[in-house]
C-alpha cells in the first residue's frame, strides 16, 4: 500500500533519480515534491541547460536512456553533427535532437519572463508528471570548481570537457549570498512529513541547494524527520567523483564522512549493508541494501527506508 505522507525530496541527478523512480512507486505522486539541484545548470550555445531537472523529468516521464541514466533513449544528435559538419563548430557538451526540443521550449519560456520553477512546473506537466519537481532557487547559483591543474572552472567545463579528471582544491556556488530559496520549495518542506536526501554527490549536488541561504536553518527547525541516504557502497561510488572527490578534500572515502558532511541537519542515515557500521550520537541509522540495479531494487529501497523512518517518526 502506498504511504500516504508529504515527502520532500533534495535531489541531484542520476544517483538521486534512482531513488525518485522508486519512491514514485511506493507513495502517492501528488504527495511528492523534488527539490532539484541547479549548480549544474548553465548557458549553452543560447540555451538554458538544467541537467539535474532534466535527468529527473526523463526519468520519472520513462523517456530516459537507460544505459546512460540521463539524455532521451534512442536520441539523434544530427543538429550538433549538423554544427560540426557545416558550421565548424565541435560542441563539447553533447545534445540530442530530443532532448534540444526541452531546452528550446524552457528557454522560448524564460525568455518570455517566466520563473525556471514555473517553467519547469509546465515541462514536467507536459509530460505528464504528477509529482512536483521544482528548482531549489530561480536564482543562478552557478558551481565553481577551483582546481590545481586548470584553476577555476564551470562545472560542465570540470564535469563534461575535463571528464572530472583535475583535482579538486575547493568548490564555491556563485552568487548564493544573495539566491533565495522558492516559494514553492519553501512550502514543500514546511508542509512535508518527511524529508530526505537523496544519494547524489554531497560535494556537487547537495551542497548547492544546502548553500541556499535560511536552507539549512528551514531543515533544523522542521519537526519532520530529515534522512539522508549514503551514495557510498563498500567504500567506492557507484558512479561519477564521489569519491575522488572525498579524497581531494581530505576525506576518508565512506559513509561516515557523508553523514558527518550533513552534520547536524539530519535526524536519521541509510546506510548501506556492505559498509562498516558506524555511531554518530544523536543520529539514527539503519543499514540497507542502497544499491540500485533495477527498478525492484529501487522500489524495495523507498519501501523499506519509509517503513524504517515511519516506526520512529511519530
Ligand atoms: P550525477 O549528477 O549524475 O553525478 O548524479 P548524483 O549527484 O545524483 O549522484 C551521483 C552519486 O550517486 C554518486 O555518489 C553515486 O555513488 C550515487 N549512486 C549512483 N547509483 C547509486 C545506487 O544505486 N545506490 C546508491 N546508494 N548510490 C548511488
Amino acid at each position: 500500500m502506498a504511504l500516504d505522507k508529504n515527502i520532500a525530496v533534495l535531489i541531484g541527478g542520476v544517483g538521486g533519480a534512482k531513488l525518485a523512480s522508486g519512491l514514485v512507486e511506493a507513495v502517492p505522486p501528488e504527495r511528492l515534491t523534488f527539490i532539484v539541484n541547479t549548480g549544474d545548470d548553465f548557458w549553452h550555445l543560447g540555451l538554458k541547460i538544467c541537467p539535474d531537472i532534466d535527468t529527473l523529468m526523463y526519468t520519472l516521464s520513462c523517456l530516459v536512456n537507460p544505459e546512460l541514466g540521463w539524455g532521451i533513449a534512442d536520441d539523434t544528435t544530427a543538429a550538433l553533427d549538423s554544427l560540426a559538419r557545416h558550421y565548424q563548430v565541435e560542441p563539447w557538451f553533447r545534445l540530442g535532437d530530443q532532448d534540444l526540443a526541452t531546452h528550446i521550449l524552457r528557454t522560448h519560456w524564460l525568455r518570455r519572463g517566466r520563473s525556471l520553477t514555473a517553467v519547469t512546473t509546465c515541462l514536467a506537466e507536459r509530460l505528464g508528471l504528477r509529482t512536483a519537481i521544482l528548482p531549489m532557487s530561480d536564482d543562478e547559483v552557478p558551481t565553481m570548481v577551483n582546481t590545481i591543474e586548470r584553476g577555476e572552472l564551470g562545472f560542465q567545463e570540470y564535469f563534461v570537457k575535463y571528464a572530472w579528471s583535475p583535482v579538486i582544491r575547493s568548490i564555491r556556488h556563485q552568487g548564493c549570498e544573495k539566491a533565495r530559496l522558492s516559494q514553492p520549495a519553501q512550502a514543500a518542506l514546511t508542509e512535508a512529513d518527511i524529508v530526505l536526501i537523496a544519494p547524489s554527490n554531497p560535494w556537487l549536488s547537495l551542497a548547492p541547494i544546502l548553500a541556499i541561504p535560511g536552507l539549512r536553518d528551514l531543515l533544523t527547525r522542521l519537526t519532520a524527520p530529515v534522512v539522508a541516504v549514503t551514495p557510498i557502497i563498500a567504500g567506492d561510488a557507484v558512479k561519477g567523483p564521489t569519491a575522488k572527490i572525498m579524497r581531494e578534500l581530505g576525506l576518508q572515502v565512506s559513509a561516515r564522512a557523508v553523514a558527518r558532511f550533513y552534520g547536524g541537519l539530519i535526524d536519521g542515515f541509510v546506510d548501506d549493508r556492505r559498509n562498516e557500521p558506524f555511531e554518530i550520537e544523536g543520529l539514527r541509522t539503519i543499514q540497507l541494501n542502497t544499491l540500485m540495479n533495477n527498478q525492484a531494487d529501487k522500489v524495495a529501497l523507498a519501501r523499506a527506508l519509509l517503513d524504517w523512518i515511519v516506526r520512529w517518526a511519530r
